[in-house]
């Protein structure tokens, strides 16, 4: 397979700026840049973790790619055969595509309407899809409940018969029911139990086997995507601060806002005490990003021409890249 085939979505300079409107004239005063530029590719087969705190922009960049907001500007190949642009494509020609690409969302409270039993919610895409009712695919909905651990006999259920864990469960049946290529996961686990969250991960990774299916997996904190995900995307404030082979940013990270959130992951050795990073001050606001580099205003290692110049993407042969001035020069601590 050439590396071209291999590719399943690219994202390029990709830009998601949302007008900010005042007064009577509801004039337009400024722009909340949400997504600025980033790019990445995600491999067939493969899960890419998008990482990042609450309002970096990782969920913006997610409904950008499923065309839910259309993105101010920028690529998102999809490579069917002929490679398409889902940024560009009008709505009525992204109907023929929208099997390929589902969504799995945060909230499996709010996520699953509350009126609908779990036969509609599941079999909703194949209603709007073919045109026939609910009941035409009661076997399919059958088959992706067992699928997704469910028992078929709770269809004529609603949502509210069901724990946070089970109704993240019947939200993934949905996403399946077209057998998509890939899903875009919005921290499909973050609302859930800690001792649940586990099980839905391991769902995901035995589905991703079974149907061979690619995800972005969005996701606020490193530990949650450390065992999913084959590579690791860092946001910060609508730009990639650092991307890797999961093993490899773990390890060595080299920007220092990778380095803070590492530290935050809590170490699976009780002899190993890591020092927690906290970063002083919150995320600036997106609509007036600071200068230079984005992460100066709350970065440890900041020097002058941190606040002075925007630092370049640095891209290594093994995949790794990072936007840092002194990536070659900081020794940063990882969690292993
Ligand atoms: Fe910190 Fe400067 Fe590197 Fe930005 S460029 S992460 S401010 S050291």
């Amino acid at each position: 397979m050439t590396e071209h085939s291999r590719t399943l979505l690219e994202v390029k300079d990709l830009k998601m700026h949302f007008p900010i409107r005042r007064g009577v004239l509801k004039r337009t005063v400024g722009y909340v840049r949400a997504v600025d530029g980033i790019n990445f590719a995600v491999q067939r087969g493969e899960t890419l973790g998008l990482v990042g705190e609450s309002g970096c922009g990782k969920t913006t960049a997610g409904r950008c790619i499923v065309r839910a907001y259309q993105p101010t500007s920028g690529e998102v190949l999809y490579h069917a055969d002929p490679v398409v642009d889902f940024a560009q494509m009008s709505l009525h020609d992204l109907k023929a595509y929208r099997h390929e690409i589902q969504m799995i969302f945060q909230d499996p409270y709010s996520s699953l309407n509350p009126r609908m039993t779990v036969l509609d919610i599941v079999s909703e895409p194949l209603v709007i899809r073919e045109g026939k009712a609910p009941a035409q695919f009661k076997e399919e909905v059958a088959g992706l409940l067992r699928k997704v651990g469910l028992r078929p006999e709770h269809m004529n259920r609603y949502p509210n018969a069901f724990s946070g864990g089970q109704r993240q469960r019947i939200g993934i049946a949905r996403a399946l029911a077209l057998r998509p290529s890939l899903i875009v996961c919005d921290e499909p686990v973050s609302a859930l139990d800690v001792s649940v969250q586990a099980q839905v991960v391991n769902l995901l990774q035995d589905l991703q086997h079974e149907f061979g299916l690619t995800y972005l997996f969005i996701a606020h904190d490193l530990s949650v995507v450390q065992h999913i995900s084959n590579r690791v995307a860092v946001m910060y404030l609508g730009k990639i601060m650092e991307l890797a082979e999961s093993s490899d940013l773990y390890r060595q990270p080299l920007h220092p806002y990778t380095e803070a959130l590492l530290s935050a992951v809590p170490s699976t050795n009780p002899d190993i005490k890591r020092e927690r990073i906290i970063l002083t001050g919150d995320v600036p606001n997106p609509s007036k990003p600071p200068s230079g580099c984005v992460f100066h205003t709350r970065c440890p290692y900041a020097k002058d021409i941190c606040k002075q110049q925007v630092p370049a993407w640095r891209a290594m042969s093994d995949g790794h890249g990072v936007a840092c001035h002194f990536s070659d020069e900081l020794t940063l601590k990882g969690v292993h």
